[in-house]
């Protein structure tokens, strides 16, 4: 079984270290920035199978190649986006699985936010590693995609199930809801949520990973019902 912990970089990401239970596999997912992510890595026993890429920016991929060199880990990322990721061992499309430890993730191609997006799943652990395509009670910018590719981009996120863990790759849950409270400002359990959000945030707690089940409550992205409701919504976040 796989978990996840999540490793704060720069200033609003999150890295994403796994491990497998059974094995002791690790994995960290968009390492950016070198010495918090070697921290982590280092406090949970030094070892580094694998990094796993969702896209080419370079809030998710700067540290890559010093975190390879110091552990020796295999790089796994999109093969779309080969040519301007770092130089990849396992280049992966949609359908294609990927092995850590005893437990295996489903890669999901999920463009909108750049051309070559991929997510991984655990289903062994309910783990979604979703970048910037899927975030708690918002989605990623369209910077190369449209929203008819977000849209079945999100569509095949929500259907992962309830109990999934969404581990996005940035903290920018509490200016989505201040969005989303605005959006859909009759649904309770978006007013319900947002008030838990801000009490954790208050708190200095991170609100990731957030439930799908929560997503699929109080996400005014995963709530809409069409492209059009979710390209509306999308250029109204971006000049919010
Ligand atoms: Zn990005
Ligand atoms: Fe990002």
């Amino acid at each position: 079984m796989i978990t996840a912990h999540l490793v704060p970089i720069l200033s609003d990401n999150y890295a994403w270290l796994l491990r497998c239970g059974s094995t002791g596999a690790t994995a960290i997912v968009d390492p950016a920035e070198v010495a918090p992510v070697a921290a982590a890595i280092d406090a949970a026993g030094g070892r580094l199978d694998m990094i796993l890429l969702t896209h080419h920016h370079g809030d998710h991929i700067a540290g890559t190649d010093a975190i390879r060199a110091r552990y020796g880990a295999t790089v796994v990322g999109a093969r779309a986006d080969a040519h301007r990721l770092p130089k990849l061992d396992i280049a992966l499309a949609e359908g294609d699985t990927v092995s850590l430890g005893a437990a295996t993730a489903q890669v999901f191609e999920t463009p909108g936010h750049t051309r070559g997006h991929i997510s991984f799943f655990f289903p062994d652990g309910n783990v979604l590693l979703c970048g910037d395509t899927l975030f708690s009670l918002g989605c990623g910018r369209l910077l190369e995609g449209n929203a008819a590719e977000m849209f079945s981009s999100l569509a095949k996120l929500a259907v992962l199930g309830p109990d999934v863990l969404v581990c996005c790759g940035h903290e920018y849950t509490a200016s989505n809801a201040r969005f989303a409270l605005h959006a859909d400002p009759a649904n309770p359990a978006l007013a319900a949520y947002a008030a838990q959000v801000t009490a954790w945030r208050d708190a200095g707690t991170p609100s990731l990973p957030s439930r799908m089940a929560d997503e699929l409550a109080a996400n005014p992205f995963l709530r809409a019902r069409t492209v059009a409701d979710l390209a509306d919504l999308r250029a109204r976040k971006d000049n919010f």
